[in-house]
């Protein structure tokens, strides 16, 4: 093997191994805030767990079957969904004030995050890669009705899209519209039924079929 192949093969080798450069920055902070004793090892790896494996959209979904079943839950969700959540011990401090938006007739609602990836991790888990992506995160609020039809949502034409843009000190969750058929279900069979997506706006019906 020549020279210049072994560089090149060399050069392959390296960067398919070597983190991109925001990883590495992590990486830089983490170690930096480790040494200097500002934060401990075992505390990044427990909330990584926690917000990979423990917390997932299951927790948005019980909020929303909750507001379904309880008149007076929803009322407090709208007004007020930071506090309304952190009642049911959901919220912690992760995620700083929540604005419910609900789904009607006549309204779509769908989130975004214009500048990152803002997100209510705390009631939906890790955000989605597309959700983090500048296509989605630009075109969301340019054209709405075009992204909502990719993800498989055609509204008419008179139902009222609103977008909303999340921020580090605002986030929201849609309220999506009970399904007909379900008047029998309970807490658990509703919360089945809510997606992720659904949470976020990219989804409008939900399914009554249950896997
Ligand atoms: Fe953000």
């Amino acid at each position: 093997m020549d020279d210049q192949k072994k560089v090149t093969e060399l050069y392959h080798t390296l960067h398919s191994h070597l983190p991109s450069e925001p990883a590495l920055r992590v990486k830089t902070i983490q170690s930096l805030l480790v040494e200097k004793g500002l934060i401990q090892e075992a505390t990044i790896d427990s909330w990584v767990q926690a917000y990979s494996e423990d917390i997932g959209p299951r927790r948005g979904a019980e909020v929303i079957a909750k507001a379904w079943l309880e008149p007076d839950f929803k009322q407090a969700l709208l007004a007020d969904a930071a506090q309304a959540v952190d009642e049911l011990g959901l919220m912690g401090k992760a995620v700083g004030h929540l604005k419910a938006v609900e789904n009607t007739d006549a309204v779509h609602n769908m989130v975004v995050c214009t500048l990152c990836s803002c997100y209510p991790f705390a009631l939906l888990g890790i955000a989605p890669d597309w959700y983090k992506k500048a296509a989605y995160r630009s075109r969301a609020v340019r054209e709405p009705r075009q992204v909502l039809r990719e993800f498989g949502v055609e509204l008419a034409d008179e139902i009222t899209v609103r977008v909303y843009d999340s921020t580090a000190e605002l986030r929201y969750l849609v309220i999506p519209q009970r399904p007909a058929g379900t008047e029998d279900f309970t807490a658990a069979q509703l919360a089945d039924l809510v997606t992720r997506n659904a949470m976020i706006g990219t989804q409008r019906e939900l399914s009554v079929e249950v896997a």
